[in-house]
């Protein structure tokens, strides 16, 4: 057998194992339920390892790592296959918060609850939600609300029932207690000017992805490696709006982004909240209208939206989208075809351009 066909036999028969899958994925669930081996690198890994996916050819599985050790693979850098997997230190440190919330009297900050667990704040907020479905501030909340009921149910003040609960003055008892007394939140009442933007990270094939929906809209999808950085950049996009993680619906709405990211030709039927300049608007609008599985140059597009002068700044808004395929920014190329940056990085834009055009391709069969 020559070498290529071996190298596609053994690729097959990666591809059809179920495990590829959960590989492909990084799914953490999968976490110590196997490991695989990299031939060319001769390491061994977790299924959720964050480094670059081999090719399947190279890849082997083994259920136990001391077999992976034994068949003289190291254990992985990255993923350090040979400690705690991380799901159980999250679990431990995620415990850990939740019995200091339900000693703590008063309220904490979020900041406080990281650095006592050692996280960063946005890392240990996703965690958390991961892990008990609720945000820790929900999480006290909840505590509260039963303490709460609990003073209530046996006669005392309201007041008192409040200091005892937690609260430390009886107006942020009010504007917290809204969701438990059915009020309108006061932030709607202030006009949205610290608006709430609900998140949630989820994994498609380019990586991580960030969604994010205002009360007007989709307003933020991000891909990147690092779900941290994401949220950052979140943050930094939406300085004065109050991030909160998402709950069971919005990871529905996030796997149907998923679903639009993997598959673009379905079009998002969700509404966008596009925030920029005019131009900036311009610009994306004439992004919008590039079709699936073709590409302009940032002159075309300049030209476009009648400020063929203006190439860099088209550029320079492609850079600043923060709507990823729904702004269909990678589908901007210089003049000679060739790829330009991508905010979410150049091998993700190539990624999307040839499933693109594969899609269109079969369309056209079709
Ligand atoms: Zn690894």
């Amino acid at each position: 057998m020559n070498a290529l066909a071996k190298k596609e036999r053994l690729a097959a028969e990666t591809v059809s194992d179920p495990r590829w899958a959960t590989i492909v994925a990084r799914d953490p669930e999968a976490d110590g339920k196997f490991y695989y081996t990299v031939k060319t690198t001769g390491v061994y890994c977790r299924p959720s390892c964050a480094a670059r996916l081999a090719r399947p050819e190279n890849i082997g599985f083994y259920t136990t790592r001391e077999e992976a050790e034994k068949a003289g693979f190291r254990p992985c850098k990255r993923c350090h296959p040979d400690r705690p997997s991380l799901v159980e230190q999250y679990a431990a440190r995620v415990t850990q918060a939740c019995r200091m919330i339900e000693e703590l009297e008063s309220a904490t900050s979020l900041d406080a609850l990281a650095k006592q667990v050692g996280m960063s704040a946005y890392h240990f907020h996703r965690i958390f939600k991961q892990i008990t479905g609720l945000t820790p501030r929900q999480y006290a909340a909840a505590l509260r609300e039963k303490r709460i009921r609990d003073e209530l149910g046996r006669g005392s003040a309201v007041t008192d029932a409040i200091f005892d609960a937690g609260y430390n003055s009886n107006s942020r008892f009010y504007e917290k207690s809204n969701k438990i007394l059915g009020m309108t939140p006061s932030s709607y009442r202030a006009g949205g000017i610290k608006a709430e933007i609900r998140f949630a990270i989820g994994e498609c094939s380019l990586g991580s992805i960030l969604v994010a929906q205002s009360d007007r809209g989709i307003c933020a999808i991000l891909l990147g490696d690092d779900p941290d950085k994401l949220v950052r950049d979140l943050q930094d996009s939406f300085p004065r709006a109050n991030l909160i993680g998402g709950d069971a619906n919005f990871e529905q709405l996030v796997a149907r982004v998923v679903g639009f990211i993997e598959a673009p030709g379905i079009g998002l039927e969700l509404p966008l909240d596009v925030r920029g300049t005019a131009f900036q608007q311009r610009v994306w609008q004439a992004l919008r209208e590039i079709p699936v599985g073709q590409t302009a140059s940032y002159t075309e597009i300049a030209r476009r939206i009648g400020s063929p002068a203006a190439v860099r700044a088209v550029a320079q808004a492609c850079a600043t989208n923060k709507l990823a395929v729904a702004i269909p920014c990678h589908r901007v190329v210089r003049n000679d075809g060739t790829l330009a940056g991508y905010r979410w990085g150049v091998e993700r834009k190539r990624t999307l351009l040839e499933k693109e055009a594969v899609m269109s391709a079969r369309e056209l069969q079709a």
